[in-house]
């Protein structure tokens, strides 16, 4: 099913307008999860509203081109307080469409009557039932699950619809139907699940048996089509790319140019392709930022993005992979921190990362159709 990476054609560097734009309010979170890459996120340190006005002359020029999402990603968002979050937005135009993904534990009838006023899409962080949910701990090491839950609550009693994402770290047999039943029972639209990465300053190990994570994803897709209720975001772009095999046209579900997803620092540096290079610094790479939107516009920081020297190791890293790996067609060349944070550069091809979520996602939804196919197909 995996089309082989040697046929697809190559990318053409980073495209210059990208699909969204990460930024980050404020770097500190009032949670310490165990498995956090964020390095500074104990330090409240404040994006300034010149940040926010400079971002939004580039973002207001590409909504005429259509609806644009500003993503607001910490540290937590909401640690910011909603005056400051307010004025953050306010410089933003009308078609811009306004995301925010948060640990839910501040949440509160004022925040969502902030959240309907601004017509603000909530994304929350929650691993499942409470037994689950040991990684994600105060500041003080108490458990988070109570507050999260209250913050869910809230969202519910007041009617606006929210995504969840779902840190894995252990995907062993009966997990991912217990993770899909509790988020039916919580009320989310969307689920995203991530397998625990090594990243940033977390460097616990990754690694996991291949037939156990193929065996998870397969599960997941079972449950999922049970009661599809839920947008499984893993599962449909899998099975997206399984139609498009079977129809021929996978090769046009590659982009021809990458989107740069430009994260926006508290500070108003801008790492493009991975937010969780942000606030790092390596003797080779520097800070990994490609400009500042105080001294230069987004717009052209971005037309120059690919001479920052890791990006230019990270798309030979990317054209390696194309002309090695048959699950290049699905993956497109996986995300730049993983290959850093695992192998040290930019321009190796596999990792625990993409072995655990690309591969074995892709390998999992085979298995789950191999062993559902009708008798005689
Ligand atoms: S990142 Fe991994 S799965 Fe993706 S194309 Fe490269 S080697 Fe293949």
């Amino acid at each position: 099913m995996a089309a082989r990476g040697r046929s697809l054609p190559g990318m053409r560097g980073l495209a210059t307008v990208p699909s969204y734009v990460v930024m980050q309010p404020t770097t500190l979170c009032n949670l310490d999860c165990a498995y956090c890459y964020l390095p500074l996120r104990a330090a409240d340190r404040r994006m300034p509203l010149a940040v926010a006005e400079a971002v939004a002359v580039s973002v207001n020029r590409w909504t005429t081109a259509g609806r644009f999402s500003v993503v607001w990603h910490g540290g937590e968002p909401l640690a910011a307080g909603r005056e400051q979050l307010a004025a953050l937005m306010a410089p933003f135009g009308p078609e811009v469409e306004h995301h925010v993904q948060t640990n839910a534990t501040l949440i509160d009838d004022a925040w969502c009557e902030f959240f309907a006023a601004h017509q603000m899409r909530v994304s929350v962080s929650v691993d499942g039932p409470r037994e689950r949910n040991g990684d994600r701990v105060t500041r003080a090491g108490r458990p988070a699950y109570d507050r999260i839950v209250r913050g869910v609550a809230a969202l519910r009693r007041h009617g606006l619809p929210f995504s969840a994402l779902a840190v894995v770290n252990d995907p062993v047999p009966g997990r991912a139907t217990e993770l899909y039943d509790y988020c039916l029972d919580l009320g989310c639209e969307v689920l995203g699940v991530n397998i625990e990465e090594t990243e940033g300053v977390n460097t616990r190990d990754n690694s996991h048996d291949a037939t156990t994570v193929t065996g998870f994803w397969a599960e997941l897709l079972a449950a999922w089509r049970r009661d599809p209720r839920i947008h499984l975001r893993e599962v449909e772009w899998s099975l997206r790319y399984a139609a498009a095999v079977l129809d021929g046209t996978a090769d046009e579900l590659l982009p021809r140019r990458l989107d740069p997803i430009p994260t926006v620092a508290y500070d108003g540096s801008v790492v493009v392709l991975s937010p969780e290079l942000a606030g790092f610094t390596d003797p080779r790479y520097g800070d990994f930022t490609s400009g500042n939107v105080l001294t230069t516009p987004l717009h052209a920081i971005l037309a120059d993005a690919e001479r920052t020297t890791w990006v230019g190791e990270f798309m030979a890293g990317v054209e390696a992979c194309r002309s090695s790996c048959p699950y290049f067609g699905f993956c497109g060349g996986g995300h730049a921190a993983n290959r850093y944070f695992e192998l040290g550069r930019f321009d190796g091809t596999e990792t625990e990362h993409c072995r655990n979520s690309k591969i074995r996602l892709l390998e999992g939804v085979l298995e789950h159709a191999r062993d559902h196919q009708s008798p005689g197909a």
